[in-house]
């Protein structure tokens, strides 16, 4: 396994990921190809655990699973004890065909649909984050019918932005998730679980944001939290038994990005916890926290064969990858920037600067803007880094192009964990016309 950014190379000048040359795997699968190195995968859930244990504070790190939602990634996530939030009815069938213990089970979303919600409660998932009055009145609803009770945690706008992108933004205020605070529907919606006997207040939640490089935001949002649970005590005598303060914790996807480690987030979280607790004589709640990118995102790669290139004097050259939006369309959706290197050639210099372009029909298929690469020629391989997060997740059969395989890899052993798409896949859903 590799430290974030440090990047290992075998004999041949090939990269390696987690043990397995990339040269051999792409031989093996054919590209695109996906692949995780699954020891980093395991080594992210436990720093963040190991923070929660060092403080002895009650705990879940639950994995946001919209960033990579496949059957072996929530096998792999219950083998490290970790919980998983998902977000619809497929994350959650996915979560059901995976054997994952339900009640370690989170489910968001600002328009959950009742059969989603009759799913989630016939399966007696852990808890629901409820996001909105519909959803109180549905799930009362889905309840009543089943004779169910189930666990809430109620989603809030702290009225915290973090500093990031504005597409990330969502604890602000004008948002669309969540109840927000300063209006006083957050203590409606309170007052409203609380009357319901088949609803248990476990617990209030918030989620600031994404890519997040300072602490600052998680403090003032768990300090708001704690202060709005101070309020609900007094006024209630309701005390949340779970503070959840969401995900967002930034990772590396170039040299300009300077991560903030696990440890740090969680201690400074946990402190934060902790200190404004005591000053309000409240009782330690647990504290769950919600990373997704962080998990998966640096340890994930995306491998292509270089096919076409394009020169036209005075400007940058096209190099062309058999691959491009439709399996990460992050460049094209929100300028997400990535490096690359040559798989292949792993140790040569880089000689020239290109544009790495997808082979979709989209003039904004363009996966990397600048990047520097040794003198690249068809049939190269080139990995693109930290792409693990929300790019398979996010794959389309834009132009009918089949998504690809993924692979997990652990200390040189290669498992295929998604079979790459066929062309009879893709016809699958199509019904004749005539
Ligand atoms: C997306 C999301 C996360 C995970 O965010 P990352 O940036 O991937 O860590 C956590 N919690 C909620 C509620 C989310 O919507």
């Amino acid at each position: 396994m590799s430290e974030q950014g440090e990047q290992q190379v075998n004999e041949q000048g090939h990269l390696v990921i987690d043990g397995a040359d990339t040269v051999a795997l792409v031989k093996k699968y054919q590209t695109p190809l996906v692949v995780y190195d699954v020891t980093a995968i395991r080594q992210q859930i436990r720093r963040f655990k190991k923070v929660f244990e060092a403080n002895h504070v009650k705990y879940a790190v639950s994995y946001a699973s919209k960033a990579f939602a496949t059957i072996a990634m929530f096998q792999l996530v219950n083998q490290e004890g970790a919980h998983i939030d998902v977000v619809s009815g497929g994350e959650l069938y996915t979560a059901i065909k995976a054997g994952f213990p339900l009640e370690k089970v989170s489910f968001h979303g600002n328009n959950k649909s009742l059969a989603e919600l009759e799913m989630a409660v016939s399966h007696h998932i852990g808890v629901i984050v409820v996001d909105n009055f519909h959803e109180i009145a549905l799930l009362n609803q889905v309840l009543e019918a089943q004779d169910e009770t189930i666990n809430v945690l109620l989603r809030l706008t702290p009225g915290v932005s973090a500093h990031t992108h504005e597409y990330d933004q969502t604890g602000q205020e004008d948002s669309k998730f969540g109840f927000d605070i300063r209006s006083g529907q957050a203590e409606q919606a309170l007052q409203m679980v609380l009357q319901n006997p088949r609803m248990h207040m476990q617990g209030i939640h918030a989620h600031i944001g994404s890519q997040i490089f300072e602490v600052e935001g998680f403090v003032l949002a768990a300090e708001k939290l704690v202060d709005l649970a101070a309020d609900w005590q007094q006024k209630f005598h309701y005390e949340p038994e779970v503070l959840n303060v969401g995900g967002g914790f930034g990772i590396k996807y170039t040299e300009a990005d300077d991560p903030i480690a696990p440890e740090a987030f969680v201690d400074a979280i946990v402190k934060a916890v902790q200190t404004r607790t005591a000053e309000h004589q409240l009782k330690m709640p647990a504290i769950w926290i919600e990373p997704g990118r962080s998990i998966v995102g640096p340890a994930g790669y995306n491998l292509y064969t270089i096919g076409s290139r394009k020169d036209v004097p005075g400007l940058r050259p096209y190099v062309t990858v058999d691959g491009g939006m439709g399996d990460n369309i992050r460049p094209a959706l929100y300028q997400a920037e990535y490096e690359a290197i040559l798989a292949n050639k792993a140790t040569e210099q880089p000689q020239e600067t290109v544009r790495i372009a997808g082979k979709y029909c989209e003039s904004g298929d363009i996966l990397i803007q600048k990047q520097a690469l040794p003198q690249s020629q068809p049939g190269d391989i080139l990995a693109m880094k930290a792409t693990g997060a929300y790019g398979y997740a996010m794959a389309s059969n834009y132009n009918r192009n089949p998504r690809p395989a993924v692979v997990f890899v652990e200390q040189g052993n290669a498992k295929l964990v998604v079979q790459r798409e066929s062309y009879e896949d893709l016809v699958h859903l199509d019904r004749s016309f005539v």
